[in-house]
């Protein structure tokens, strides 16, 4: 345990860095202490903040130094490349929580990035030779190839960490590993949230992440772990998973999500006075995916090797559920039509069955 008396008193609790788990920091006051508790990679985080122990007597000045310092070396400039829907969602966060937000994109957002107080680069020469930290890819799945060709990757740092927050994660791990040089790290994550299922904050939802190439230098851990922090501070829950079982997964889930919500846009539901929970499910579900852009709903069937299969399934679902039916609709059809086959005959034979005279046979 460290611990730093007399620092700045903070405003907020320390980022907790997703790596340390289990681990605390506290600002307490009035006595105003720091504290850090680790029970793995705790000398890497040590060094990593240049936190030290202060017993003896320090100008107040440099320990308000060491606390800005702190604050500094979690805060991240990240560069946002596609700032439509998602990318403007996610800025807005990024610049609640005090990083430096530099954007990107095909069309001119030079207005909503002034009142998100970001700033807005139409050249990509000019954000790269801005050398951000990060750059955070947004762009719609169907784009990100000629998007990640037509960046001018000479400009950046020799370290950048590239991130994408694709809803398909093989196709832009394997994108990057192949266009990427080798210094730069590579972070593949997917949020599993959107601007209207996380419209009221993002506690409890979840946060896939795969550590695809991050170098073995100490700042370049610590840079993808202020990231993954974003999330972590934010109340993400944080899943650590592969690419390719993202990908396994999302079909099963989120494909499907789509495809039936998309399915459900294309009848008329309306409100009624009578809705019970299930169907305003039902209109949630709609409602957070047709608000998405088809290119995004296309990327997912497309650039997701299972969502083929997920489909073939759910259409034999269809079709079974059908027949279950229209099956038992067939049974009773069938049984009236002998009932009534059996009425009809009933007379016949009766009046047959009564003349059992001898004269008839
Ligand atoms: P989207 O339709 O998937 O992507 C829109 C973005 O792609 C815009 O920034 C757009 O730029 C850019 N773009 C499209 N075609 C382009 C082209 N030919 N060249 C250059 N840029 C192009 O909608 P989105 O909801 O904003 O999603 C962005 C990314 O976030 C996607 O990869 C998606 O899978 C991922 N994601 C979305 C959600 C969600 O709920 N929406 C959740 C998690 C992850 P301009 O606007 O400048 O034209």
């Amino acid at each position: 345990m460290l611990t730093l008396s007399c620092l700045q008193p903070s405003k907020t609790r320390a980022a907790i860095p997703h790596e340390l788990h289990p681990i605390s920091y506290c600002f307490r006051r009035p006595s105003l202490s720091l504290s850090v508790y680790s029970t793995r990679n705790q000398s890497n985080w040590r060094r990593s903040l240049c936190i030290r122990a202060i017993d003896a007597a320090q100008p107040y000045d440099y320990e308000t130094q060491i606390y800005e310092r702190f604050e500094q070396s979690i805060k991240l400039r990240i560069a946002i490349v596609g700032f439509g829907n998602f990318g403007q969602f996610l800025a807005k966060t990024l610049v609640q929580q005090g990083h430096t937000v530099l954007v990107h994109s095909r069309s001119n957002y030079s207005d909503i990035a002034t009142k998100l107080g970001v700033s807005f680069y139409s050249d990509p020469n000019d954000l790269c030779e801005e050398h951000p930290e990060v750059i955070l890819l947004c762009t719609s799945i169907l784009s990100t190839e000629s998007v990640l060709k037509s960046l001018p990757l000479q400009r950046l740092k020799r370290s950048t960490l590239f991130v994408d927050v694709l809803s398909v994660k093989e196709m832009p791990r394997n994108l990057f590993l192949q266009i990427l040089p080798p210094e730069f790290d590579i972070l593949c994550t997917h949020p599993m949230f959107g601007p209207e299922s996380g419209k009221n904050g993002w506690g409890g939802l979840p946060f896939v992440y795969d550590k695809v190439r991050i170098g073995n230098e100490e700042s370049r851990v610590h840079r993808c772990n202020n990231f993954l922090n974003i999330f972590a501070q934010e109340g993400c829950r944080l899943v650590e998973m592969s690419c390719a079982e993202h990908d396994r997964h999302a079909a099963g889930t989120q494909f499907i999500t789509h495809f039936i919500g998309r399915t459900l846009g294309k009848i008329d539901l309306d409100f009624t006075p009578i809705n019970t929970k299930g169907y305003e499910t039902l209109l949630n579900l709609r409602d957070n995916t047709c608000g998405d852009s088809f290119e995004l709903f296309y990327g997912l069937f497309i650039y997701n090797k299972n969502a083929l299969e997920q489909l073939e399934r759910l259409d034999m679902a269809f079709e079974s559920v059908k027949k279950q039916l229209f099956g038992r609709l067939h049974d009773i059809l069938r049984k009236q039509m002998f009932e009534n086959d059996e009425d009809l005959e009933a007379p016949q034979s009766n009046n047959g069955a009564v003349d059992e005279s001898p004269q008839s046979q």
